[in-house]
C-alpha cells in the first residue's frame, strides 16, 4: 500500500501516533540531530544522524533483570517493554537491525534484544541526499529499504510517498485520523526514483572503488602494526557502529541488585584479557585485524550477512583518521575533500 503524506501532515501525524505509541524520531540537540522521545518539537529527518538508533534496541546501558534474596530464594524482575515506533531510520541502520536479528535470534537466543524488537515498530526513511562519509549503495542496504520495515518515507519534496512493508504498516496509514494521507500517484513514485538514482550516483562517484572482495584483500595484506600505532583505542569506532554488537555483563549488588548489561568492543585490550593476564588479541593491530576478520569473515559465515552496512560513522569519527576501507592514514587534505558534500 502507498499514500501521500503532505509536509503539513507529519507533525499532526506524529502528534496522532504518539497518542497510543512512545514515538522516537531524530530530533535538533545543539545543531545534531540525535534520536529521542518525541516530545512535538520538529523532526530532524535530514542527513544520517552520528548516533544510530539501533541503540533503542541495544541500549549503550541496561537493566536486563532485577534480583531480590528472601530466606536463601532469588525472585527476579524484568523492567517492562514499552510499545514504541522509530521514525526517520536510515536504511542501513535497518539492515544493521536484519543483522543483529539473525544474530540474537539464533540458538542461544537473546531474550532482552528480542523483546524489545517485537515491541519496536519501524519507519525508515529512503536516503534522498547521503552524507558525504555515507557508501550504503556500494554495501546493498540503501539508498532505498528494501525489506524489515513497516513503513517505508521517501522525501519527495513536498511531503512524503508513504509505502507500507507489513500489516502494521498498513495500519500506521489507515489507522490514523482521516485526512493526514492522501492518495499517492504515479508522480510522487516517479520523484522518489529520479532522488533515489541520484543518491545512488553520488555514492558511486565518490566510493565507486570500494568492494567488500577488496577489502578482503586489503585485510591479508595490512600493516597492522603500524595501522595500530596511529589508532588512538578509543574504541568510538566499534561503540558508534550499529552492528558492533560486544557486551559486558556485571551483577551491581549483593544480596540483592541489578544485572546490567553494557557494550563493549573488540578493540580494547579489556574486552579479551583474561583472569590470568593472558591475551590473545595483545596489540592493538591484533585486535583492529580481529574487528575486520568479525566484520567481513566470521560474521557472514554465521548469519550469511557483512557486518557492516556502509552507514561511514567509524570513518566519520576516528580521530586517528584512518581511512578504514583502504586501511590507511588520511592526509588531511583527502580528509577535508572526503567531508565536502558530493
Ligand atoms: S563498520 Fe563502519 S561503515 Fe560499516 S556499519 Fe560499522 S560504523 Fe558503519
Ligand atoms: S575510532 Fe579510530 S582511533 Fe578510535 S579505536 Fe577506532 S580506529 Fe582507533
Amino acid at each position: 500500500m502507498k499514500a501521500f503524506l503532505p509536509n503539513e501532515s507529519l507533525i499532526p501525524w506524529l502528534k496522532d501516533l504518539s497518542s497510543s505509541l512512545e514515538v522516537i524520531a531524530p530530533v535538533d540537540v545543539e545543531g545534531e540531530a540525535v534520536y529521542q522521545t518525541w516530545k512535538g518539537q520538529p523532526p530532524a529527518l535530514v542527513g544520517n544522524t552520528l548516533s544510530s538508533p539501533i541503540e533503542v534496541l541495544m541500549p549503550r546501558t541496561e537493566v536486563l533483570f532485577r534480583y531480590v534474596q528472601d530466606s536463601g530464594r532469588y525472585t527476579f524482575d524484568e523492567p517492562k517493554v514499552p510499545t514504541r515506533i522509530v521514525v526517520g531510520m536510515k536504511p542501513c541502520d535497518l539492515k544493521a537491525v536484519a543483522i543483529l536479528d539473525r544474530i540474537f535470534g539464533s540458538e542461544p537466543t537473546d531474550h532482552p534484544y528480542l523483546a524489545k524488537r517485537r515491541s519496536t515498530l519501524l519507519v525508515s526513511l529512503n536516503c534522498t541526499d547521503p552524507g558525504p562519509w555515507c557508501f550504503c549503495a556500494i554495501m546493498d542496504s540503501g539508498p532505498d529499504a528494501q525489506e524489515g520495515f513497516d513503513l517505508a518515507l521517501t522525501d519527495i519534496g513536498s511531503g512524503y510517498l508513504a509505502e507500507a512493508g507489513s500489516a502494521a504498516g498498513v495500519l500506521l496509514i489507515k489507522g490514523c485520523s482521516s485526512g493526514l494521507f492522501l492518495e499517492a500517484d504515479g508522480s510522487h513514485e516517479a520523484s522518489r526514483d529520479i532522488l533515489l538514482e541520484n543518491a545512488r550516483s553520488v555514492m558511486a562517484e565518490k566510493y565507486g572503488d570500494r568492494s567488500v572482495g577488496h577489502l578482503r584483500r586489503a585485510i591479508r595484506s595490512a600493516d597492522w602494526e603500524y595501522l595500530g600505532r596511529q589508532c588512538l583505542r578509543c574504541g568510538g569506532c566499534s561503540f558508534i557502529c550499529p552492528v558492533c554488537h560486544c557486551f559486558s555483563i556485571a551483577d551491581l549488588g549483593v544480596p540483592d541488585g541489578e544485572r546490567v548489561r553494557c557494550r563493549d568492543t573488540c578493540l580494547l585490550s579489556g574486552f579479551s584479557r583474561m583472569t590470568n593476564g593472558a591475551n590473545p588479541l595483545g596489540s592493538i593491530g591484533e585486535r583492529m585485524r580481529n574487528w575486520y576478520l568479525d566484520k567481513f569473515e566470521h560474521l557472514p559465515e554465521r548469519t550469511g550477512l557483512i557486518g557492516c552496512v556502509g552507514c561511514g560513522r567509524c570513518d566519520e569519527i576516528c580521530l586517528a583518521q584512518i581511512d578504514r576501507w583502504r586501511l590507511e592514514v588520511l592526509d588531511e587534505r583527502s580528509r577535508q575533500q572526503r567531508q565536502q558534500h558530493k
